[in-house]
């Protein structure tokens, strides 16, 4: 096989591979295309903005990517915020955007680029508009992994299409009052967060249309699944690799 043959038939299996790993919606802007990276860190691309959502881990896992128009960061656990990972993966142009107490921690070429979201509140400066949603415990013995006002969920409206990534929550009175959510990401994970059961819990009340189980590690997401039901199309994928 001649080396051109050779960079084809490479260039055909490193698309197939990103095919399967990345879940696309249709978007009255296009597609929507999320790749689901590892645990709690996704990448979405959506009328060409890049968005990376709590990007931790190793440099390589981006590389496939352009780098981000806009960061999220959800709060300041390390599974979300590696200040180390941040200042490499960001351009000169990329928007973070935070909630205040994670701002505050940022050092100042970082804090310079951030929007400071508070609970709650929405940006339209990220080319899209982007509401925040308080993430926490709320069961008295987990409050404190994630006390309330620390950190965010997000939901991206995206041509018509709201997408949820609820960061590190239980089922709080303000996702269960979400209203038409397209696509979930949910965490479910003990002691952190909450279990497969009150997840499902949760689906069956804000009713997303497809919901991911993300930030699961060990959880038995075949369960949660099955409790769900018919409530929400649950798609499993392997955050885990
Ligand atoms: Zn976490």
């Amino acid at each position: 096989m001649n080396s051109l043959r050779l960079i084809t038939v490479m260039g055909v299996i490193l698309c197939l591979n990103w095919a399967q790993a990345a879940e696309e919606f249709k978007t009255a802007k296009g597609k929507a295309v999320v790749t689901p990276v590892n645990h709690a860190t996704m990448v979405v691309e959506w009328n060409s903005i890049i968005i990376y959502v709590d990007p931790v881990g190793q440099l390589d896992w981006y590389k496939s990517f352009p780098k981000p128009d806009v960061v999220l960061l959800t709060h300041i656990h390390g599974d979300h915020y590696k200040e180390a990972v941040l200042k490499e993966v960001v351009g000169p142009k990329t928007q973070l955007v935070a909630p205040p107490a994670l701002t505050g921690a940022l050092s100042g070429g970082l804090k310079n680029k951030t929007i400071s979201l508070a609970n709650g509140a929405s940006t339209e400066k990220v080319g899209f508009k982007l509401d925040a949603v308080a993430s926490y415990n709320t069961t008295p013995p987990r409050k404190r992994f994630h006390p309330k006002g620390q950190g965010n969920g997000y939901i991206l409206n995206l041509g018509g299409k709201r997408i949820y990534i609820s960061g590190d929550t239980e089922g709080t009175p303000e996702m269960l009052a979400l209203k038409d959510i397209d696509i979930a990401f949910l965490c479910m994970n003990l002691p952190y967060t909450m279990d497969v059961a009150a997840a499902a819990k949760a689906v069956k009340a804000f009713k997303p249309k497809v919901v991911y189980p993300y930030h699961s590690r060990g959880q038995d997401t075949a369960k949660f699944k099955a409790l769900v039901g018919d409530t929400a199309e649950v798609r499993l994928l392997n955050w885990y690799k």
